[in-house]
């Protein structure tokens, strides 16, 4: 195993197309490090030059200590799964799985322990015998990644392998492929446009725009700590909202209600008296008076329901405040109509603001404290679902002292 070390890395496409900017990223070795971002963003053209199949225009890429800039794919130790799996359709699963070994002259009983290795650890010792055209979406796909466990290379690369499958499927194979980088010990740079899979997937996440990296970090401080409005816009769903309003006596100002931050941030606030920003709160960090459990803080905004989107465990509100739309997560069913006027808790630990023309948080002091620390992602978190009570408990904690510094 291995890391992966990107310095300075540019990519043009002839003269005019700028795909990949300045992008520097140190992936640990053993780390599972997701590159996410809208389609055109460049994150298969940063996973393309990692593997070798694009020509770096600038700066420096090193797999281990080995610098492989003017290396051929196949001798930079790595394997790649793509979203298009490709099976060789007249071989069984055991030849397409053996096949690249095969090419590779590796003794006979070698690859016989690697296929059948792998085979156990994707559970697919059944599946050996079948042609691809007798395996579901799923099977397949375990069998592409099969092809590449069983090259035992330093550095898995994955671009969008699932976005094939349909969205149970989908929602499986995430599960398996989590297994897969615990079991393997493997390094892996997986990519994709879904941010569900990116929050789920990775020890870290890369978030790009326009070739740009415009954050590195673990998915919950992406969610709790995001840097600027487009990494705010993108992580979570539904997305956050971003309300533009003035700031006034050091408070934010939603039409005529005032939301006041915390800490650091209401200092922050401070050097914007007068200015407008844009305050963030996500969904979910919005409350109903008597409908949920009431968020910190005594936040209250006026504003008039305009759709109700009823989704079983939860209802999504898009409420109308102050000429501007904001949507609000309740769990459950909510007992509101269209047309009803109602009043909106904000939490005021859960607050964010960003600089209407840098697009920069204005408080990203938070960011850097304790948990925020870019460079060094905590590998232990490999399962978001597992410790989350704690996490969340022990986060809690950390903002409201924070906040309080
Ligand atoms: P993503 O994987 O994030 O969807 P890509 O890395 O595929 O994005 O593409 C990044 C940008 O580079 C896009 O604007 C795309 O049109 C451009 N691009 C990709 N491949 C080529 C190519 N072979 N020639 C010219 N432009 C390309």
């Amino acid at each position: 195993m291995a890391e992966v070390i990107l310095e300075h890395i540019e990519k043009m496409y002839g003269s005019k197309q700028h795909a990949v900017k300045d992008f520097n990223l140190h992936i640990q070795d053993r780390e599972f490090m997701v590159f996410v971002g809208p389609s055109g963003c460049g994150k298969s053209t940063t996973l393309r030059m990692i593997a070798g199949l694009e020509d770096i225009s600038d700066g420096i890429l090193k797999i281990g200590d080995r610098v492989v800039n003017d290396v051929p794919p196949k001798d930079r130790d790595i394997a790649m799964v793509f979203q298009n799996y490709a099976l060789y359709p007249h071989m069984n699963v055991y030849e397409n799985m053996a096949f690249g070994l095969k090419l590779r002259k590796t003794p006979k009983d070698e690859i016989e322990r690697r296929v059948r290795d792998a085979a156990k650890i994707l559970q697919i010792e059944h599946l050996l015998g079948r042609k691809p055209k007798e395996l579901s979406g799923g099977q397949r796909q375990r069998v592409a990644m099969g092809r590449a466990i069983v090259r035992e290379p330093a550095v898995f690369l994955m671009d969008e392998p699932l976005s094939n499958l349909d969205a149970k499927l989908r929602v499986e194979m995430r599960s398996q492929i989590n297994q897969l980088h615990r079991r393997l010990g493997a390094t892996i740079v997986y990519v994709t446009h879904d941010q569900v899979e990116a929050m789920t997937l990775g020890n870290r996440i890369v978030v790009m725009r326009d070739g740009l990296i415009m954050q590195v970090d673990t998915p919950m401080n992406l969610y709790d700590f995001p840097q600027n409005k487009f990494v705010a816009g993108f992580i979570g769903s539904p997305s956050m909202n971003l309300i533009t309003g003035t700031v006034k006596n050091g408070q934010f100002m939603v039409g005529n209600d005032p939301v006041a931050a915390m800490g650091k941030l209401a200092q922050s606030l401070k050097a914007y008296e007068g200015k407008e920003v844009l305050m963030g709160i996500r969904p979910e960090h919005i409350g109903l008076i008597g409908l949920t459990e009431t968020p910190v803080g005594t936040n209250v905004i006026h504003g008039k329901v305009v759709v109700v989107e009823p989704l079983g465990a939860q209802t999504d509100l898009i409420v109308e405040v102050a000429g501007q739309d904001m949507t609000v997560k309740v769990e459950g069913q909510a007992l509101v109509q269209p047309g009803d006027d109602i009043e909106l808790v904000i939490d005021q630990t859960r607050l964010h603001a960003f600089d209407t023309a840098t697009e920069q948080a204005i408080d990203r002091g938070t960011a850097l404290g304790k948990r925020g620390q870019a460079d060094t992602p905590d590998l232990g978190y490999e399962y978001p679902g597992v410790a989350k009570k704690g996490a969340e408990a022990i986060l809690s904690k950390e903002r409201m002292a924070a906040s309080s510094d």
